[in-house]
């Protein structure tokens, strides 16, 4: 088995973990329905990606879980436009 021939320096090592932290994750907000998304991705609240629907999030929803979002969509756009 290889053996290291010198230790390596606090700098070294430092050097080599500065690369391993994890970083904080950008967040943007949602246009649409105003809540914290994944830059690049689409918002799983509303379906919504660049100004389109792209999935249709009230459809397996049941009947009661569908108002309360309707609503909540409703109620962000109306704070929007005020
Ligand atoms: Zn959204």
């Amino acid at each position: 088995m290889a053996v290291p021939r010198h230790s390596h320096t606090r700098g070294k090592v430092g050097r080599s973990r500065m690369h391993k932290y994890i970083k904080n994750v950008q967040l943007n907000v949602c246009p649409k329905c105003k809540k914290p998304i994944l830059s690049h991705t689409v918002c799983l609240n509303c379906g919504h990606y660049k100004g389109t629907e792209v999935i249709n999030v009230l459809g397996k929803l049941t009947k009661k879980d569908k108002k309360a979002r309707e609503k909540e969509i409703k109620d962000v756009e109306k704070s929007d436009t005020k």
